[in-house]
């Protein structure tokens, strides 16, 4: 964490949501340790009353709470326009369970058991895109054919019909509308929108990208996102 100024200095608030203790124990003091200020929400409810806009840096939301499922969660803050970067931790290594999570708004994701190297690795990263991420705006709306992105009002448009992104899908958006034509590599996309080198085992950027086409490409005849088979994707009107 040191690598930030004073001025620029990310919020250290974290919301943990977790009803199992001995996993709430073992987060909250390791992250007390690491400087940060950790505050626990043992239901779905409570975390839904504590999370409030821009109150937390980072909110660690388990999937499996007593008394909601951790997605409705996560749908239910991002409805109410709270985008807090959220990871969100499954007990098992089930697919649907990650494709649900992201779906719902989440940012990442991480499967039980983790390590606690692992869990601040995704946090610091979290933080440092939150961080960088409106000063990297330098022209306020981007554009390949019909398509635009205004990088100030968060809008997105395919012709007239605007297009509902949850802030992680428009991070990736972003990335391709300012490298149109260019082929970005999983390992690239990584880095840029989720801010960690290339994870071997996880396939969140092609989920991502799923979802986007679904959003952007699936309407409309010409198709803006391409697959280059054995290097990643691009984006153009061509
Ligand atoms: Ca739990």
């Amino acid at each position: 964490m040191s690598n930030y100024s004073n001025n620029d200095m990310p919020n250290q608030q974290i919301l943990l949501v977790e009803d199992d203790g001995r996993i709430v124990d073992f987060i909250r003091r390791g992250l007390k340790a690491d400087g940060y200020n950790v505050e626990v929400a043992n239901c779905g409810q409570d975390a839904l009353t504590l999370a409030q806009k821009d109150r937390f840096g980072v909110i660690v939301l388990d999937l499996g709470l007593p008394d909601m499922n951790g997605r409705n969660v996560c749908e239910t803050l991002r409805q109410r326009g709270v985008d807090t970067p959220i990871l969100m931790l499954t007990a098992m290594d089930a697919v649907l369970d990650k494709v649900a999570g992201l779906r719902a708004g989440a940012d990442d994701y991480m499967t039980k058991p983790f390590s606690f190297e692992e869990l601040t690795a995704r946090i610091e990263a979290l933080m440092r895109r939150r961080g960088g991420g409106e000063s990297n705006l330098a022209s306020k709306e981007l554009k390949i054919a019909d398509l635009t992105l205004n990088g100030e009002t968060h809008q997105v448009n395919r012709g007239s019909v605007s297009i509902e992104l949850t802030p992680k899908e428009f991070a990736l958006l972003e990335c391709f509308m300012r490298a149109p034509g260019r082929v970005l590599s999983r390992t690239r996309i990584l880095e840029q929108v989720w801010g960690y080198s290339a994870d071997p085992l996880t396939n969140v950027v092609d989920v991502y990208i799923r979802q986007l086409r679904r959003k952007i490409d699936d309407d409309h005849e010409i198709k803006l996102i391409k697959t280059v088979r054995g290097f990643g994707y691009k984006m153009d009107a061509a």
